[in-house]
């Protein structure tokens, strides 16, 4: 049995904020101790009363104890493609990522971006993420032995494209699922790792690839289901073309039984009416990705609107059509498009999002996503005055909710003070800083 305590002040949300002043969302102890038991937390408590049992503890003082982020959507296998410049998105999928992704046949490539790309997320305490991997199992394999390594809660499964890509990036609808099946098999709940059946797209998959993931959807209920959704005007008009007995995007998609409350969908930006309707009813989630939506020019997603229908919402970086790995960099982005969108979102809607509201979208709440008893102790320790700018700043902050919001605005890789995963150091025994 291995304990660790932990004091700081500690914060995490019960409930969805639906406005600043909405103190009833989460719970905050200004001196609180976290209890750790064998990776997992066993108690959350008042300083108080956690002092007269002596032991040992890491003081994390003044810093914020939060939930580990979670990133609901990500390519690992873009990890040094990052920053690519194109005018949309099919022109950087052609481009860049098509020609990137090739790499990841040859033998040892993709377990040294996926030990870089898993640095990176920790670096920015991110302790959870949900990736595309590339078309070769290999990507899969090399993605969910890191995890299993770090002991982290990861999703992810290999992309199924069989069209409308270069010939060394072609699967078959067959062979994508005859692989997805063994590498569910092989990763399904092994370690923490959770397999996620990852048609990439409507434009790369031909009808009979549809078909073999729609049955692997039946076949595999335990296992989540990725893929994109409404990105770019040029996108949808094409998908229409290629399906066009389907009343709309999302129509393709819930023709081949593809939505459901375990399917996330990446984008979802300009869905009309009926499609919506869709999302809502399936509770399938819409994934938000705010530093890539406005990278790509792709537009502005409609958060309102996607709320008052019901539909389920995540966040996500979206490396590397996204320019982040930082969650608080892609809060910042998101505050800003939604601005644009006249919708203001409070600081602790913001990092709600990142935490539960994600777990919660993954359906893994009271697994990850809070800091409260039987959630498994993945943290991350944040300090709002990170940087001088930071600490300039820092000195005129009278509020919780104004700290939030100074660590979303400024904050980055810098402003994460510790990680840990499942009880254990992260971020301070890292390699190479
Ligand atoms: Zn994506």
């Amino acid at each position: 049995m291995s304990q660790t305590i932990l004091r700081g002040r500690v914060l995490t949300f019960v409930s969805e904020p639906q406005a600043i002043d909405d103190v009833a969302s989460y719970r905050y102890y200004e001196d609180g101790g976290v209890v750790i038991l064998d990776g997992k937390i066993i108690a959350v408590e008042p300083w108080s009363a956690i002092a007269p049992l002596g032991a040992d503890y890491i003081d994390h003082r003044p810093h914020l104890i939060l939930p580990g982020f979670i990133d609901m959507h990500l390519h690992y296998v873009q990890s040094q493609m990052i920053a690519s410049y194109a005018g949309s998105l099919l022109e950087w999928l052609n481009t860049y990522t098509f020609v990137e992704e090739q790499k990841f046949s040859q033998q040892g490539h993709a377990g040294s971006v996926a030990s870089a790309f898993y640095d990176e997320l920790i670096r920015n305490g991110t302790t959870t993420a949900v990736a595309y991997c590339s078309s070769h199992p290999r990507s899969v394999d090399a993605y969910f032995a890191e995890a299993e390594q770090r002991n982290m809660l990861m999703l992810g499964g290999k992309v199924m494209m069989d069209r409308n890509a270069p010939d060394a990036l072609c699967d078959t609808a067959q062979s994508s699922y005859d692989d997805t099946k063994e590498l569910i098999a092989r990763w399904h709940g092994r370690g923490r790792g959770l397999y996620a059946i990852s048609p990439r797209f409507a434009i790369t998959s031909t009808p009979g690839q549809l078909e073999a993931a729609q049955a692997l959807v039946a076949e595999h209920p335990e296992a989540y289901v990725q893929t994109h959704l409404s990105e770019n005007d040029a996108e949808i008009s094409y998908s229409m073309e290629l399906y066009p007995d389907a009343p709309d995007y999302t129509g393709i998609y819930e023709n081949y039984g593809l939505l459901g409350p375990k399917t996330l969908l990446g984008h979802c930006i300009h869905l009309n009416h009926r499609e919506t309707g869709v999302l809502a009813e399936t509770g399938s989630v819409a994934v938000f990705c705010p530093t890539s939506n406005l990278f790509l020019g792709s537009g502005l997603f409609d958060r309102e609107r996607l709320v008052k229908h019901g539909v389920r919402i995540g966040l996500a970086t979206d490396i590397g059509g996204g320019t982040s790995y930082s969650m608080l960099r892609t809060m910042d982005e998101g505050y800003k498009i939604l601005q644009l969108r006249g919708q203001r979102l409070n600081p602790f809607a913001s990092f709600y999002m990142a935490t539960l509201g994600n777990a919660r979208s993954l359906s893994l709440d009271g697994t990850i996503g809070a800091v409260a008893p039987g959630n498994a102790a993945d943290l991350v320790v944040l300090n709002a005055a990170a940087t001088p700018a930071m600490a300039l700043r820092m000195a005129t902050v009278n509020s919780l909710a104004e700290e939030l919001f100074l660590l979303q605005t400024m904050g980055d890789d810098r402003s994460v003070a510790e990680v840990y995963v499942a009880g254990a150091r992260a971020k301070s025994t890292l390699g190479g800083l």
